[in-house]
């Protein structure tokens, strides 16, 4: 642990990314992006973050925004919960901290769609708390310079790796370095604002970067003299996280309905998968034969009048396979049991569509355009 420490905050000085919002101490502007960055890469995130902050940049403007805006910013992320949560943390810090981002870590920790994880980079990263980390990245990280083979999921194992965190984290709150005045104008990180902050996100960098699950760079890693993993062979081993879960796949049918160059969209009601997103109407079929006439038919209660194949979208969505095929449906009377919004494609934009639907969007729009 003592010879750890030093290492991790001198590789991470040397070499970390120059991301936009490693260039603020503003909690909020942190907050936003931990948010984000939750099963999203670095990459997706940058311009999500960049857009928000220009959009929203303060807690309030974040808690008054509509929801149509807060969806439409995160349009393209997933994981919508996050969002909606995200406001109403943002409302709870107007109506009981008075605007002000918390420091203490357990009302950091309550506000709502913040977990130990989120808390503990918050509040390193943004006030130097000695506060841990452990995640998805951190965890293979310690897994391997631990030599820890057991399966991290499990209680105990768990409890070891947070606490190894939370040493580590100490521990570079207690070096010399650390000590030295905390800037609240930071540039690139140096020693000499070595931190708490800094050795959580030498972590997150270190998995991000060279300890990656599949061909981690260890020759050119700053603490391969330290890893049990690397000097045992055990790299590949490591972490231990059991056997994987099957995936599932699953099959829907979308209709992009159409009448005097208007297109049917629904909003998903709240509650449920994508909820208060748009879509084109649509069912799950899984396991059932691909009637599409019948299926327009239990819909909308009305028969076909012309259909054609538009697309089909397939994107993976935690552990299911999804499988989306479109079909274009003109049709020249309102059938009864229709209900949604009318909108012609050039006002798509202003609506915040799910990713796969958002493509079914695109391939109506270019079908208008092209007369077909
Ligand atoms: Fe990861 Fe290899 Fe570095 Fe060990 S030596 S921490 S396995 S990259």
């Amino acid at each position: 642990m003592q010879k750890l420490v030093p290492l991790l905050l001198d590789w991470f000085a040397t070499n970390a990314r120059d991301l936009p919002w490693r260039r603020t101490r503003d909690p909020y502007a942190i907050w936003v992006s931990e948010i984000m960055l939750q099963q999203t890469q670095v990459k997706t995130v940058i311009p999500f973050w960049n857009r928000w902050m220009k959009e929203l940049p303060t807690i309030e403007a974040a808690a008054k925004a509509p929801s149509a805006k807060i969806h439409k910013l995160w349009e393209g992320l997933g994981y919508y919960t996050r969002v909606r949560n995200l406001q109403k943390a943002a409302r709870v810090i107007v109506t009981k901290h008075g605007g002000k981002f918390p420091e203490n870590f357990d009302d950091v920790l309550a506000l709502p769609g913040i977990g130990h994880y989120t808390a503990g980079a918050i509040c390193s990263i943004a006030f130097n708390q000695p506060t841990p980390i452990l995640d998805g990245n951190v965890i293979r990280v310690l897994t391997r310079i631990f030599g820890i083979a057991k399966n991290p999921k499990e209680k105990e194992t768990n409890q070891l790796l947070w606490q190894i965190a939370e040493d580590l984290v100490s521990r570079a709150k207690n070096t010399k370095e650390a000590k030295a005045e905390f800037t609240s104008q930071p540039s690139q990180p140096s020693r000499d604002i070595t931190s708490c902050s800094h050795l959580n996100q030498s972590l997150m960098e270190l998995g991000a970067l060279v300890c990656s699950p599949r061909n981690p760079q260890c020759p050119v890693c700053p603490v391969k003299n330290l890893c049990v993993a690397f000097k045992e062979n055990r790299v590949e081993e490591l972490p231990n996280l059991g056997k994987r879960e099957a995936a599932t796949a699953r099959r829907f049918v979308a209709f992009v309905i159409e009448r005097n160059g208007k297109f049917l969209v629904r909003q998903r009601p709240a509650g449920v998968v994508n909820a208060h997103l748009w879509e084109f109407p649509n069912a799950e079929i899984n396991g059932a034969k691909l009637d599409v006439p019948q299926i327009f038919k239990s819909e909308f209660g009305t028969e076909l009048e012309k259909i054609s194949p538009l697309c089909t979208v397939k994107h993976s969505i935690t552990r299911y396979r999804i499988k989306l095929e479109a079909f274009s449906v003109p049709l020249e009377k309102f059938p009864t049991k229709m209900a949604g919004r009318w909108v012609a494609a050039r006002d798509f934009d202003s609506l915040a569509f799910s990713s796969a639907h958002k493509k079914l969007a695109s391939a109506a729009a270019k079908s208008i355009l092209s007369g077909r």
